[in-house]
């Protein structure tokens, strides 16, 4: 058992739950500061979220190719790297297994 292991609390969150949870939260400020802040529909919005994700990962990808490249070892691969973040994208948008739309009643407007 690693050191840092006997201090963290019994049910404190994994690391990746905090990132993930962080980063949820940041993205949901900024669609909400966006929303509120024109007439886009929230769709327009999120549309503008996912290209936002998407010209970050080519910013990055690029930081990672050529001759001056980041040292740290990560290797792109923009086929595997998309459908990687596609996948990630449908499994959480995606309605849970057994809700069935037709029956779902609107409870407001974003
Ligand atoms: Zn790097």
């Amino acid at each position: 058992m690693p050191p840092e292991a006997d201090m963290r609390e019994p049910h404190a969150p994994e690391p990746w739950d905090t990132i993930r949870s962080d980063i949820r939260d940041t993205v949901m400020v900024a669609f909400c500061k966006a929303l509120h802040g024109t007439q886009l529909s929230p769709l327009a919005v999120i549309e503008l979220m996912a290209e936002a994700v998407g010209s970050v990962y080519r910013e990055v990808a690029d930081a990672h190719q050529g001759d001056r490249s980041c040292p740290c070892g990560w290797q792109p691969s923009p086929l595997a790297d998309i459908a990687a973040m596609q996948a990630a994208l449908a499994a959480t948008a995606a309605p849970a297994p057994g809700i069935d739309l037709l029956r779902i009643e609107v409870q407001g407007r974003a």
